[in-house]
């Protein structure tokens, strides 16, 4: 928790925060050690960055007089990750990182090799990915939620929505064996796919490619789904 990320119901009124919730609390005692002067670095959610003086702590609340909120947030990724559902413990993990990344914008995606299960599991509901990408934003010090949505069919995907993603985005498909290197350094608007654990079936590398994607590798290592998409966006950003 690099930074105090306070939801518009943790400001109580006019430059004062309350945080209630005990692992942030748990947090700034056992990892900050914070005491009362103590300040912090605070945000708040898709606005801006700026300190807070801790005035009071103890079981029940954190208690912040906020200062000088002129900070803007870090810039974002010029990426839209398309992400096939990973196993729900590797979803958590990844939302994290990619949102600690910059990631904005993310679609998670079925294709032939995601299991039906995943799409039952509670790490869908909207609090629990919302916990994930908050932890992402702590941690990188970022307070722009990214937006999250779920793609739960592969061809209405390619056909009805890929096509505007498409538009006015360079597409990249990263797959094992593609004849093309990840490119680096870029700053153009980007779309990027990622397959499932055991990778896109070949007529879902057929239809991404005919949509318009480059097939991209990142070398003879296959590489989990988690390192893959952090290895992509060191390179690709
Ligand atoms: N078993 C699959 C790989 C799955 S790895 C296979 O052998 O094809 C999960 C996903 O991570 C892949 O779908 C791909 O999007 C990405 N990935 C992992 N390693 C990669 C590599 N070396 N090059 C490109 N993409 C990779």
């Amino acid at each position: 928790m690099n930074l105090i990320l306070l939801a518009p119901d943790d400001i109580a009124h006019q430059g004062l925060a309350r945080v209630t919730d005990p692992r942030r609390l748990r947090h700034l005692r056992e990892v900050h050690r914070a005491a009362p002067g103590d300040r912090l670095t605070v945000g708040v959610v898709d606005g801006a960055i700026g300190r807070g003086e801790l005035l009071s702590l103890d079981a029940q609340a954190a208690t912040f007089a906020l200062e000088g909120l002129d900070q803007a947030p870090p810039p974002a990724l010029p990426v839209h990750l398309v992400l096939a559902l990973p196993r729900p413990r590797m979803l958590a993990r990844t939302l994290e990182h990619v949102t600690a990344l910059g990631v904005k914008r993310i679609t998670l995606l079925h294709t032939r090799r995601v299991e039906k299960s995943y799409w039952m599991s509670p790490e869908l509901e909207a609090e629990k990915i919302r916990q994930h990408l908050v932890l992402g934003l702590e941690q990188a010090r970022d307070t722009q939620l990214p937006e999250v949505t779920l793609a739960r069919g592969f061809r209405p995907f390619v056909e009805d929505t890929l096509p505007g993603l498409l538009e006015g985005r360079r597409g990249l498909l990263a797959h094992p064996g593609m004849p093309a290197t990840c490119p680096r350094g870029l700053d153009e608007p980007t779309l990027l796919l990622v397959g499932p654990e055991g990778g896109f079936i070949p007529w879902e590398v057929e239809r991404l490619l005919a949509a318009g994607c480059e097939g991209i590798h990142l070398g003879p290592r296959i590489l989990r789904v988690e390192t893959a998409v952090t290895a992509l966006l060191a390179r690709l950003f």
